[in-house]
C-alpha cells in the first residue's frame, strides 16, 4: 500500500496553460481509451490570466444509475484521477499522489470519510476531481476505500503513461490556440477525435483486462 497517497504540497504550476491542457486531455483520452463517448473541451481565460478549462460528457440520462455500479464508478474515478496524474506528469512530479488541498487528510481515514460525507455538495471543494473520487471510494470501497483509490490511481497512471506522447503532442498543438483574457475557445468532440487520430490513439476495451469485480 502507498503510504503517501495525499500530497501536502501545493503545486502552483498546476495552473500553467500547458499543464491545464494536459490535465483536461488526461480526462479525455482516458475516457476514450475506455471505449466511452467523449464530449467537448471548453477553455476560458479569466481576468487573472489563468485558464479555466472543463471537459463535458455527452448527456446521459442513466449516469446516476451507472455511477452506482462498481465497475462504472471505477472507470469514472480513473477518468477523474487521470487529470491530475497528467498534470503531474507534465511537471515531472511523482504521479502516485493526489493533492490534499482543502481535505482534512491528517485527521485519519475515519475522520476524512466523515468530513467528506458532511461537506456541502455545492461547495467548491465538492466540485474538485479528488473530492469526487473520495466520495466514490467511500461509497464503493467502504472500509477498503484507501486501497480502492490506490488501485484506481495505478490503473489511471497506466493509461496516462501509455498515452503520454499523445497527451503532450496535443497539448502543445492546442496551446497556441488558447483564448485571450475574457475569451473562450471550444474544441468539439470531432476536433478532439481528429487530434487523437493524428497521434494514433485507439480505444481499448476496459472490460477485457479488468481485474475488478461487479
Ligand atoms: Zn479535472
Amino acid at each position: 500500500m502507498n503510504d503517501f497517497l495525499f500530497d501536502p504540497e501545493n503545486i502552483d504550476d498546476f495552473n500553467a496553460d500547458y499543464v491545464v491542457l494536459c490535465h483536461e486531455l488526461g480526462h479525455v483520452i482516458t475516457w476514450f481509451c475506455y471505449g466511452e463517448e467523449i464530449g467537448c473541451l471548453k477553455c476560458c481565460r479569466c481576468t487573472d490570466n489563468l485558464i479555466e478549462a472543463r471537459v463535458t460528457l455527452p448527456p446521459n440520462a442513466k449516469l446516476d444509475e451507472l455511477l452506482h455500479t462498481p465497475k462504472y464508478a471505477m472507470k469514472f474515478a480513473e477518468r477523474l484521477l487521470a487529470g491530475e496524474i497528467s498534470a503531474r506528469h507534465a511537471l515531472g512530479k511523482r504521479t502516485d499522489q493526489i493533492c490534499s488541498k482543502g481535505l482534512p487528510v491528517g485527521d485519519g481515514p475515519d475522520q476524512l470519510a466523515k468530513a467528506i460525507a458532511q461537506t456541502n455538495p455545492n461547495s467548491n471543494l465538492a466540485k474538485e476531481d479528488v473530492f469526487k473520487v473520495l466520495q466514490f471510494a467511500i461509497n464503493h470501497g467502504q472500509s477498503g476505500w484507501y486501497a480502492w483509490i490506490v488501485e484506481r490511481m495505478s490503473r489511471a497512471r497506466d493509461v496516462v503513461n501509455q498515452n503520454w506522447a499523445a497527451i503532450d503532442q496535443i497539448a502543445r498543438r492546442l496551446e497556441p490556440r488558447l483564448p485571450a483574457i475574457g475569451k473562450t475557445q471550444v474544441w468539439t468532440k470531432d476536433e478532439l477525435l481528429a487530434e487523437m487520430k493524428k497521434c494514433g490513439i485507439h480505444s481499448c476495451n476496459y472490460g477485457s483486462n479488468a481485474s475488478t469485480q461487479g
